[in-house]
């Protein structure tokens, strides 16, 4: 059926909400973030056999100012941490996190002091991907759940969330971390 058909007259009913959620969810751009191997399969989603393009997400920002969307590809040192989360801090409103790999759910295989286990000691995570490492399918597989996340959200508890989150995470921090980079 064509869209002369459907939409007879030229309008479409809509809620406000589920507008900007749907503008939301195909506007993500991600931050140019890399931590480890889990690094590889994410660019791999670049490149035409995977063709992450086709969600308007091939532009990875160099900024955190002009990104929405953490990656978070490979396990995260205590070093990396507040390096880390100085770059969510920095990122538009509102933002999403995606834990990319085992390491960065969990700390996976890598349970010691140097690294942290799971990133949502740092950063409020709102979407999980299993595996070491996750395949560029798998990533896909994710950033659509993650669309579909974004479109059931209720836009208004998206900021109180994150306020929460955020003061929860900063308490978190200084508590668990042990490096802090000089001033
Ligand atoms: S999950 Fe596996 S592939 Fe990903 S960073 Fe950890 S060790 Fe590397």
């Amino acid at each position: 059926m064509g869209l002369e058909e459907k939409l007879p007259n030229g309008i479409l009913l809509a809620s406000l909400e589920g507008l900007v959620n749907w503008a939301r969810k195909n506007s993500l751009w991600p931050a140019t973030f890399g931590l480890a191997c889990c690094a590889i399969e994410m660019m791999t989603v670049g490149g035409s056999r995977y063709d992450i393009a086709r969600f308007g997400m091939e532009r990875f920002s160099a900024t955190p100012r002009q990104a929405d969307l953490m990656i978070v590809a490979g396990r995260v040192t205590q070093k990396m941490a507040p390096v880390l989360r100085q770059i969510y801090d920095q990122m538009a409103e509102p933002r999403w996190v995606l834990a990319m790999g085992v390491c960065a759910s969990s700390g996976g295989m890598f349970n010691n002091y140097a690294v942290v286990q799971g990133v949502d000691h740092i950063v409020p995570v709102d979407m999980y991907l299993p595996g070491c490492p996750p395949r560029p399918e798998m990533l896909l597989d994710a950033i659509l759940k993650l669309h579909a996340k974004i479109q059931d959200e209720p836009i208004n508890a998206r900021r109180a969330a994150i306020r929460a989150a955020s003061g929860e995470r900063t308490e978190l921090i200084a508590s668990s971390i042990k490096y802090a980079p000089k001033k």
